[in-house]
């Protein structure tokens, strides 16, 4: 057995997969430069121009068959594609290429993508890095016309239980593979920001991105075991090997399908104290998970992705009707509307119109800044939430709160609507909880005095981390250094618990750090009795907490953190999982 390829692994619901190596052969297609007589120039931009209306009718095609319930973050991309079908860059320039230098259609085309990846590899920031694939990809789909290649659509085989491997993975790729069965990703490329990460998350399959190399040292028909928890493709295994995997895989299966006894069950813990287990969404879609999984609310409701693949923000209407499609698929659970949190790692200029960052955009002018210095982008949504609330229970969020100030200026906008609204003779909830985000340092060293302003706190470990230990959350080359068992860390949630209970201020968590089953016990233990997370964690977390003791873990908790600073944080806290449970 050999350890073939190490990546990034992306296991949301399964981490485990065994199946056939099946290679998606794709990747660039490559010209060749060839010249034309200057007499040859307009037939070959009249074949470029059929070439670029031929692949928009493809990805059209694509787009007219995605099944209903694919996330629409998937068809997103797709209209992404078609808008860059028709941007200039791409659908023109070749053009005036093949006019300038008498060069064929393809090799005009492939200039102009080499030029256009270029731009995107200098870009800074990580996420924009990754949308050279998005060019390549549909520079590609150009160039199979004009080669009049026919590649076999990925449809058309049976992948039933196969690994796909791949250089990346194209949306219209991942739709045509929908619903047959496929076990498991691999990805030379993309790392957890990139699109296929995306996608895998969005499609609850096993995968792994970042495998360098992968393509070349894994065998079309092999056997491998993906292993998403570890980020580990193993290749060629021998039948112990395969044994252990076989068994690990079924008890995964197993086990989600015992976590399902649960959905019905209370949240509460061994020695009697309720928990509430809240689910994270992202797309109106996801409710149908939450009610799956009998969520008690929605703690967190990211807003930025309906600013997405977009080229001008929605408007107050289109919130409206968004946020009240939700709130009546909930049926009267709570949900936790987080105003736009856009910038940094979010995409935000196209939709939006501001300049781009100049540097370091996690601090630059994101979320409740972004809001609070564009009042258009953000009074439209502040008065589509407030609408909603007439329509079942809601809660307003703000993302990023640095200081007081900044919160005074955000309560008094929201007044001022609530003011507009009444004149208006619309309907809201006058008493709607105004809560905030605590995922700035500075904002949870001053939690006492947030909690006495604010009707509730969350608190955001995935910033809360980057911010505290001056890391950059999307960046790979530090990803090592992201550590929520630093002791800064902790003593930064236990405040910001405790000062929510002296205030009598609600705290809940809704980081990625509230959804894993490591960091549960050690959470209880401090203090924290709300989470919120993704759907498909809930359940395992629901197990956590009916087996757990609370008063013991807050004894555990307390000895633990008295020897945080001498001792390995792993193992005290596997000390304290395995005395806990
Ligand atoms: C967080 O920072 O922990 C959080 C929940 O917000 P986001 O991941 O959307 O920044
Ligand atoms: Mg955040």
């Amino acid at each position: 057995m050999t350890l073939a390829c190490a990546g990034i692994g992306i296991g949301v619901i399964r981490s485990i997969a065994i199946g056939e190596a099946w290679h998606l052969r794709r990747g660039r297609i490559e010209a060749r430069r060839r010249f034309i007589s200057a007499a040859e120039v307009e037939d070959e931009t009249a074949r470029f121009r059929q070439a670029v209306e031929a692949a928009r009718q493809d990805l059209k095609a694509v787009r007219d068959h995605i099944p209903k319930s694919t996330p629409t973050d998937i068809s997103a991309f797709i209209d992404t594609h078609l808008l860059m079908l028709e941007d200039a860059a791409l659908a023109e320039g070749p053009l005036e290429t093949i006019r300038e230098q008498h060069c064929s259609a393809e090799w005009a085309l492939q200039l102009r993508c080499n030029a256009l990846v270029q731009v995107f590899d200098e870009m800074e920031d990580p996420y924009l890095r990754t949308r050279k694939d998005d060019v390549t990809h549909v520079a590609n789909q150009i160039q199979k016309h004009l080669q009049a290649r026919q590649d076999k659509p990925a449809g058309a085989e049976d992948l039933n239980g196969k690994i796909i491997l791949a250089q990346d993975l194209t949306p219209a790729d991942t739709i045509l593979m929908r619903n047959q069965g496929i076990a498991a990703f691999v990805t030379e490329f993309g790392g957890p920001m990139s699109h296929t990460a995306i996608l895998a998350r969005s499609l609850g399959i096993p995968a792994i991105v970042g495998a360098h190399h992968a393509t070349q040292y894994l065998q079309q028909g092999e056997l491998l075991i993906v292993d998403a928890r570890r980020g580990v493709v193993l290749a060629d295994p021998d039948e112990r090997m395969l044994e252990h995997f076989r068994k690990q895989l079924a008890a995964e299966q197993a086990h989600t399908a015992s976590l399902q006894a649960l959905v019905d069950r209370p949240s509460v813990t061994a020695d009697g104290t309720a928990i509430t287990l809240m689910a994270n969404i992202e797309l109106p879609e996801d409710i149908k998970a939450t009610a799956g999984v009998d969520a008690a609310g929605v703690g967190l409701y990211r807003t930025e992705f309906l600013y997405m693949n977009r080229d001008s923000p929605p408007n107050e209407e289109e919130h409206l009707e968004t946020y009240r499609r939700v709130i009546e698929g909930l049926n009267g659970i709570p949900i936790t509307i987080r105003t736009l949190d856009l910038g940094a790692d979010k995409e935000v200029e196209r939709c939006c119109h501001t300049p781009p960052p100049a540097s370091n955009p996690a601090l630059g002018l994101r979320a409740i800044r972004l809001c609070l210095k564009e009042p258009e982008l953000f009074r439209p949504q502040l008065r589509a939430i407030l609408r909603a609330s007439a329509f079942g229970p809601v809660r307003i969020m703000i993302p990023m709160l640095s200081n007081i100030q900044e919160l005074r200026t955000v309560k008094s906008l929201i007044e001022e609507v609530k003011g507009e609204l009444k004149r208006e003779g619309l309907a809201f909830d006058s008493a709607i909880p105004v809560g905030g985000m605590i995922e700035v340092p500075a904002a949870a060293l001053a939690a006492d005095s947030f909690a006495r302003h604010l009707d509730f706190l969350s608190i955001g470990t995935n910033d809360l981390i980057q911010y505290t230990l001056a890391i950059d959350r999307i960046d790979d080359e530090v990803n090592y250094l992201y550590d929520p068992l630093h002791p800064s860390i902790l003593r930064l949630i236990q405040q910001v618990i405790q000062a929510g209970r002296a205030a009598g201020k609600p705290v809940s968590m809704c980081g990625e750090m509230a959804g894993n089953p490591l960091y549960i016990p050690l959470l209880l233990g401090m203090g924290l009795r709300e989470f919120s997370m993704r759907p498909g964690s809930l359940l395992e977390a629901k197990r956590i907490v009916r087996s757990s003791d609370v008063g013991r873990l807050t004894e555990c908790v307390k000895d633990l953190m008295a020897r945080i600073d001498e001792e390995d944080p792993v193992q005290l806290l596997s000390q304290l999982n395995s005395a806990t449970h």
